[in-house]
């Protein structure tokens, strides 16, 4: 975080240990360990963490591979989190002790910043994220949900609908919110054709949302042995990307365009299917800029964004729209001693679509 945090000043409060798993450095595995969590303030929520999904983001963040971003160890990764909630201060009103709840990437944040007062949190330049970010109750660094508790400020943590399957529920709070916030902000509705680019885990999330909102849903994907499964999970269309004469048949009939790949490619044979105003958000994160040709823009006046998870009320609302429309993630579900494996098999991309911890298999 930013060298403003430095300004909030650690309090004095009681605190427990809690059961985690943690890597120790960029090489080290992750193993079981005891971290601290602060007691219960006035407006805490304390979670008994049931499952934690697996983000890629927590992979980067615990071999530190990301030049943006130092990682501070031991460091305990997961903001993919959904529990019931055991204990609550005496200013919450929101949740009881029992109730199903869940934390997503964010934490905290100063509240009365533009961004925080209009609900983008996620751009707050004082948002403290779930993990790996400075801990301004206890010091040292926030830790996040491989681990069988967490306490979290009232105002970041979200309902989850009792119907929904909580394994499946997990990835929501990242996956399922980096796919939908900027599906509803480009006006995703029915009958508009979209097209998701790259069928992972949030590629899934983008086709089942895409599929929800009553959109054409065209899935981009260089695997044709993934057409099937992108047709299961409410694709009407697959396009094989390698294929140029499959490509040249949607030119300028695109309104929208989600592109979820982190790894090198070209996304003006993308920005070449939009028509007039289409928009290409970019959701995954290359390494590598991009050259993008300008007439690839200027043409159709078309245009290029990204997008960050969302916001604590977006965020709320994405949830309530997965519990009426009964959207969860596929996935594969792991006791925590088989985390690096996952890990292995995940920067291999071989999983569909998505890890969820149970952490139940912390204490056995
Ligand atoms: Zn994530
Ligand atoms: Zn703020």
């Amino acid at each position: 975080m930013s060298a403003k945090t430095t300004q909030f000043s650690t309090e004095l409060r009681g605190q427990y240990n809690a059961m985690a798993y943690a890597a120790d450095g960029a090489k080290s595995p992750l193993a079981p360990t005891l971290i601290p969590r602060r007691d219960p303030g006035e407006n805490d929520v304390q979670i008994e963490i049931l499952f934690c999904g697996i983000c890629h983001t927590d992979l980067h963040i615990v071999r530190n591979e990301w030049s943006a971003v130092r990682t501070v160890y031991p460091c305990v990764p997961g903001h993919e989190i959904v529990g019931r909630v055991t204990k609550v201060g005496s200013g919450v009103t929101k949740f009881k002790p029992g109730d199903l709840a869940a934390v997503g990437c964010l934490v905290d944040s100063d509240g009365n910043c533009h961004e925080c007062q209009t609900g983008f949190e996620q751009f707050c330049p004082h948002m403290t994220l779930t993990y790996n970010s400075p801990d301004v109750h206890l010091g040292g660094i926030t830790y996040g949900g491989y681990s069988d508790s967490i306490v979290v400020k009232e105002h970041f943590v979200l309902r989850v609908p009792s119907n929904l399957n909580l394994a499946g529920a997990a990835p929501l709070l990242c996956a399922g919110i980096t796919t939908y916030s900027p599906m509803r902000h480009w006006d995703v509705t029915q009958s508009k054709k979209i097209g998701v680019v790259g069928l992972g885990g949030l590629g899934h999330m983008a086709v089942k949302f895409g599929h929800a909102f009553g959109a054409h849903v065209v899935v981009f994907t260089t695997s044709p042995n993934k057409k099937e499964d992108a047709l299961r999970l409410g694709a009407d269309e697959v396009v094989i990307s390698r294929n140029t004469d499959e490509m040249n048949k949607h030119v300028n009939s695109f309104d929208f365009i989600l592109d979820a790949v982190s790894a090198e490619h070209d996304i003006n044979s993308y920005l070449r299917l939009l028509h007039q105003d289409g928009n290409l958000t970019l959701v995954g994160k290359p390494e590598k800029p991009f050259a993008v040709a300008a007439v690839n823009l200027t043409f159709n006046r078309r245009s290029l964004s990204g997008s960050n998870i969302g916001g604590i009320a977006e965020t709320q609302e994405m949830l309530d729209f997965c519990g009426k429309n009964n959207i969860t993630a596929d996935v594969e579900v792991i006791p925590i001693q088989r985390v690096n494996e996952a890990y292995d098999r995940l920067s291999k991309a071989d999983v569909k679509y998505r890890f969820s911890i149970d952490m139940a298999s912390l204490k056995s």
